[in-house]
């Protein structure tokens, strides 16, 4: 049985919408208040390795001008910043709460 951290289909006006526990062991998603700050700084983190060597690459290696790869990056970063934050939070719980493969649900 699945049971996903986020509620799908993506909501753009509630995009970081996710349930409240999950659903086959009942691990609250939501530890403790402010649980998903640091999540912020992985997502920060994830866009700048995503981004940079691609940017770079471009410059460098395709003769791109820094504006065009500039105005590139901004699309793909604004295109792609849910999916990372989603994805920083899934990470964020995942390095902050150990996953048991032996769990067994009770009753
Ligand atoms: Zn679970």
């Amino acid at each position: 049985m699945s049971s996903p951290l986020f509620i799908e289909p993506l909501d753009l006006k509630n995009p970081l919408n996710m349930h409240s526990q999950c659903g086959h062991c009942k691990q609250s998603f939501e530890p403790e208040p402010g649980f998903y700050y640091g999540a912020m700084f992985v997502s920060y983190t994830l866009s700048i390795l995503l981004l940079l060597p691609l940017s770079l690459a471009l410059v460098f290696m395709f003769d791109w001008t820094v504006n065009g790869a500039m105005a590139l990056v901004i699309f793909l970063g604004a295109l792609f910043f849910l999916r990372i934050l989603r994805f920083s939070r899934a990470l964020w719980i995942n390095l902050l709460v150990k996953y048991d493969s032996n769990y067994k649900k009770s009753s």
